[in-house]
């Protein structure tokens, strides 16, 4: 196989960042009598070295990403986000918005139209045009971003929300990376795409989503009857800093699952030794890739608890690890609870007080790193 092309700029210079091998489907969850082995396809992420952007190597292996259970920690968010905005100044006299999905949830479009923003009519031009984790969903970036800045009405803006590289990298998320995430935006990669399509980036601001969460706000005119500030710049440097376009950077990911992996197959062994039970919660596509990397089975994890009643009587794929219904955490509380999303934490605590009640604790899934 030849150089990929880049997804933005067409580019086929770069390099392979974090190699995952062959990884099961991560949203194709198989019946709990289903055997398998499940059809596995190759995960990779490359770094374009004309662009800077980040991206994942290779053709879709399913269509749609289906709409689990919206988490509360992102609507929560959303609220944050336009919250932070109208203080800002950034929907006084703005009349219409457009918003492209996500299969993630957590629309804005209500919570605009509280604020006298209506959502504008199929295709029409918008005063903001809202991508809130969409985008990175799109094959092919060049045509995604254009379809979004198209809609921008004169004097509007775009509002992209992403989760950023930076983060990914600082944290060690590796395990991000996942089939049908098509782009992984660093602030930098992002701002040079814009500008290809003629949008200048104004705004910034951070929120603690994914552990980190960038909303940027960009416009046509250097005038948008909203003052830039530095925000934009000081996210620059921390990219510079960081190394967003530097492959021996972004490498370091491939030692972090490395880590993460280990870190977690001993924590689970330990437990299994001590005879402490343990349940996991939280059957999302981070959680997939970890327990193959990890090899994990139900011998080490019997089960995953998830809220979205259309996963129960499925099992994750690659593993025999079954999903189940969260009555069972209320049945048998575990000793410990394995939490693979540390953003539903507050939510979970609050859902089952029966684990802290019986004497179980939560665990971050994402901490047990070797
Ligand atoms: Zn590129």
């Amino acid at each position: 196989m030849g150089s990929p092309a880049c997804r933005s700029c067409s580019g086929r210079s770069g390099n392979v960042v974090l190699d995952l091998g062959n990884q099961p489907a991560c949203d194709h969850f198989p019946g709990c009598h289903d055997p398998g082995p499940d059809p596995s396809y190759p995960l990779q992420m490359w770094l374009c070295s004309s662009c800077g952007l980040t991206q994942l190597v290779g053709e879709p292996t399913v269509a749609e990403e289906p709409l689990g259970t919206e988490p509360a920690a992102l609507i929560a968010q959303a609220g944050d986000a336009v919250e932070r905005l109208a203080t800002a100044g950034w929907l006084a006299g703005r009349s219409g918005a457009a918003e492209f999905g996500s299969p993630h949830g957590g629309s804005w479009l209500g919570l605009l139209a509280d604020r006298g923003v209506a959502p504008v009519a199929d295709g029409g031009p918008a005063d903001l045009v809202i991508d809130s984790f969409g985008m990175m969903h799109n094959a092919d970036q060049s045509i995604a971003l254009a379809q979004r800045v198209a809609r921008v009405a004169a004097g509007g803006a775009l509002l992209l929300q992403y989760h950023s590289l930076d983060t990914i990298i600082r944290l060690g998320q590796w395990n991000a990376l996942r089939h049908g995430h098509f782009a992984y935006y660093s602030t930098s990669a992002l701002v040079g795409m814009l500008e290809a399509k003629g949008f200048s980036p104004r705004v910034a601001w951070r929120f603690d989503l994914y552990g980190g969460t960038v909303l940027l706000a960009a416009s046509r005119e250097p005038s948008v009857g909203v003052t830039s500030d530095g925000s934009v710049n000081a996210l620059l440097s921390d990219d510079a800093r960081l190394g967003v376009r530097d492959p021996a950077a972004v490498s370091r990911l491939q030692a972090d699952a490395e880590a993460h992996a280990h870190g977690l197959r001993d924590w689970l062994v330990a437990q299994r030794t001590a005879g402490r039970s343990v349940l996991g919660y939280g059957a999302a596509s981070r959680a997939v890739a970890l327990l193959c990397r990890a090899r994990v089975d139900r011998g080490l994890l019997p089960a995953i608890v998830d809220s979205s009643p259309s996963k129960h009587g499925l099992r994750m794929p690659g593993t025999d690890v079954p999903i189940v219904s969260p009555a069972r955490l209320a049945m048998h509380p575990p000793q410990s609870v394995l939490l693979f999303v540390p953003d539903l934490l507050t939510e979970v605590r609050r859902a089952f007080p029966e684990v802290e009640d019986s004497g179980g604790r939560w665990v971050d899934a994402e901490a047990l790193r070797a």
